[in-house]
């Protein structure tokens, strides 16, 4: 067993979060009693941890394999209501790249979708709050300069969907494919290894007992468990990285229209403010998803603005100067008369910014804390980590759910290798295939997502300059444009 996945190598790394899930680890069980075996358990009933079971489950190949799922909340609470109303939509919404959706097809899960409730988008404009520097990605004009022109080629750049709508989906095909032992509403208290007992030796297996007092041992543990993963604590893995003293504030939003391309070309829209990306993303009718990326304190006050004044700071968001938002983020009241006036003050070619937001969907406005971690190894001696347990990312690039689906699918395809080639599902020869897969790519999109927050939170000086002129080359150079619109797909 390599050092870093020593239980001892807790003390070096304090499982803080965990302190507050009250999770103890312990060196070895102190119950006598024999744990139910199972050859995978996965930690995390989320998007990540959903797809890989049902993966392992959809495969002729996999699907002999006894797997358990436990989840500290309620997953039937968590699904999509079957009589949901089209008038609204979750806040936690995913932009979904067309090789995370392919994944879902393969797996037999898409057909389960609220399709009505998923807008695909064809374009993107993207620009730099600070020059107006733009870029715009849509396959119908970027396909041509790359290769000729087939009835067969994409114009869907990505598949806005609502988070609660992928794990019911995940959940529906479960259900249908059967076989998955699931530990709904029950946390997971401790993690500890197993003992040696003449009729089976669990001394190198992780077992884990869950808040009912239930122990489950495993072959391969699977931490899908989020940003604060008790299992990667429990595996001694590091998770480096640091906080973006941002926050990611979220609401659903009503707009005047459809969106400026009419309910068949959809748009989603980003601006580089200083302080970080405001993006609106489209949803099925006249609806669109908000995520604006903003300082904790701006972000609090947006909260507690009332539903005018807050709509009228989301339309100056794409609208007005940085210097106007600086100015408007300082009032205490009165937004919507300020915004209106500066508004006329301001020209705008209004095709290439958003139709005008209406309302907010009530209950709808939140926000999250951003970071960026990343595990220093996504697996270990019987441990393997998919999802946010293993990297989070900034969301300016809509990302961390498909790395997640990206991860799943890789890990469905280390542990079918092992089982043809008859090896140990859990040892770290086995899945050194997943890690080496996965690690790099989701590291090289970790650094482009912090590469570009840094490059467009600089406000002035030859930064802006050079940013400007690499937008506008970008956007006239058809190859590097392609080149960039399929990393963005989910493609190579
Ligand atoms: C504002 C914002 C916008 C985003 N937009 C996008 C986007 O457009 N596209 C995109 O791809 N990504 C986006 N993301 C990221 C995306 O939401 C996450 O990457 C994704 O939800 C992570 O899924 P997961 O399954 O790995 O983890 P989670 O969804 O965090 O699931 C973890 C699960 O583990 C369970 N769990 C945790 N601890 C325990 C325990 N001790 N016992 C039992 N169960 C436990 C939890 O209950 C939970 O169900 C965004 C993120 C934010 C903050």
């Amino acid at each position: 067993m390599p050092p870093r996945l020593q239980l001892n190598a807790l003390a070096a790394f304090p499982p803080l979060p965990i302190v507050r899930l009250r999770v103890q680890f312990q060196r070895r069980l102190a119950s006598s009693s024999t744990p139910d075996i199972y050859d995978v358990v996965c930690v995390g009933g989320g998007p990540a941890g959903l797809s890989l079971l049902t993966g392992l489950r959809n495969s002729k190949i996999t699907s002999n394999l006894k797997v358990a799922l436990v989840d500290g909340q309620d997953l039937q609470k968590n699904r999509l209501r079957k009589d949901a109303s089209l008038e609204s939509f979750s806040n936690r919404c995913s932009s979904l790249t067309p090789a995370s959706v392919k994944n879902l097809q393969e797996i037999g899960a898409w057909s389960h979708a609220a399709q009505a409730r998923i807008q695909p988008y064809q374009e993107m404009q993207v620009w730099d709050g600070i020059s107006g520097a733009r870029i715009s990605f849509d396959w119908d004009s970027a396909r041509p300069i790359l290769s000729p022109r087939s009835p067969t080629q994409p114009t869907t750049i990505a598949y806005m969907i609502e988070n609660i709508n992928i794990t019911s989906t995940l959940l529906s095909r479960l259900e249908e494919l059967g076989g998955v032992h699931i530990f709904s509403s029950q946390n997971v208290s401790s993690i500890a290894l197993g003992t040696e007992a003449p009729d089976v030796d669990l001394s190198s297996w992780p077992v884990l007992t869950l808040s009912s007092g239930k122990q489950l041992a495993a072959r391969l543990l699977v931490g899908a468990d989020g940003a604060n993963s008790p299992v990667r604590t429990f595996a001694g893995i590091p998770s480096r990285g640091f906080d973006y003293s941002r926050h990611g504030l979220v609401a659903t939003l009503k707009l005047a229209g459809p969106g400026w391309g009419g309910p068949d070309h959809k748009i989603a829209y980003q601006r580089f403010l200083p302080t970080g990306p405001i993006a609106m993303l489209p949803l099925p009718g006249n609806v669109a998803s908000l995520v604006w990326s903003t300082t904790p304190e701006r972000a609090a006050k947006l909260k507690a603005l009332p539903e005018s004044d807050f709509v009228a700071m989301v339309n100056a968001g794409f609208r007005l100067s940085a210097t106007d938002l600086e100015f408007l983020h300082t009032m205490s009241s009165g937004q919507e008369e300020e915004v209106a006036w500066r508004e006329q003050h301001t020209s705008l070619d209004t095709h290439t910014i958003p139709q005008k937001v209406t309302a907010v969907q009530s209950g709808t406005v939140a926000s999250f804390p951003l970071k960026l971690r990343h595990a220093d190894t996504y697996t270990g001696e019987r441990v393997a980590l998919v999802g946010d347990a293993a990297h989070t990312i900034h969301p300016l690039a809509g990302q961390g759910l498909n790395q997640g689906q990206g991860d799943a699918a890789a890990l469905v395809r280390t542990i079918s290798r092992a089982v043809q080639t008859g090896q140990d599902i859990g040892s770290v020869l086995a899945l050194e295939s997943y890690n080496s897969e996965r690690y790099a790519e989701n590291n090289a999109m970790l650094g482009i997502c912090d590469k570009l927050h840094r490059l467009y939170s600089v406000e002035s000086g030859p930064v802006v300059g050079l940013r400007t002129w690499g937008l506008k080359a970008v956007d006239a150079v058809g190859p590097l444009k392609g080149f960039f619109m399929n990393r963005a797909a989910g493609g190579v």
